[in-house]
């Protein structure tokens, strides 16, 4: 895919499919917000980096990212979801607030899951994945938003 491909809008609610229970929150995008890369790649694991446009400075700057790109059983798989898991630990929810991404490499396919903790397990290693890619060199113009648009 012709990365990076940077998506917006304001943050959704999900469908308790339990990222918070799974040590793993993920913040949803809008559906409209979501066609540069469902248009261009397929559902799976993706990295890059993401900015909450919050009033608390420290919750407002640009964090490494992962970012779930799904099918949604709620539309009886028939629409995709992308979710954002931000690396940074907020000081709360920040449901409503205009988030931005940039999406900067692929990690792996959508799976399926026969268990809770081969998930969770999964999900330690696409964050280590994710640290890892985004320290090289290529990638630092990214952690900051004003260089996502050309
Ligand atoms: P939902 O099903 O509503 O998406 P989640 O359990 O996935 O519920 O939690 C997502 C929400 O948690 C986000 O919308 C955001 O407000 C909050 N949140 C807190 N910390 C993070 C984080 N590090 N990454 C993503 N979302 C977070
Ligand atoms: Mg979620």
């Amino acid at each position: 895919a012709p990365f990076p491909i940077v998506l917006s809008g304001p943050v959704q609610h999900g469908f308790g499919r339990g990222g918070k229970d799974l040590g793993c929150p993920t913040a949803n995008l809008p559906d409209e917000s979501i066609t540069p890369l469902s248009s261009v790649t397929e559902p799976g694991v993706y990295y890059g980096f993401a900015q909450v446009d919050s009033c608390d400075p420290e919750d407002n700057e640009v964090y490494p990212m992962v970012m779930s790109l799904g099918w949604n059983p709620f539309y009886r798989n028939e629409r995709l979801t992308a979710e954002i898991h931000l690396l940074h630990r907020f000081k709360s929810d920040f449901y409503g607030r205009d988030m931005k991404a940039v999406v900067l490499g692929y990690i792996r396919p959508e799976l399926d899951y026969t268990s809770r903790e081969a998930l969770i397990e999964d999900i330690q290693t696409d964050i280590r994945v994710a640290e890892r890619c985004l320290r090289r060199p290529a990638y630092q113009r990214y952690s900051s938003e004003c260089q996502w648009t050309p």
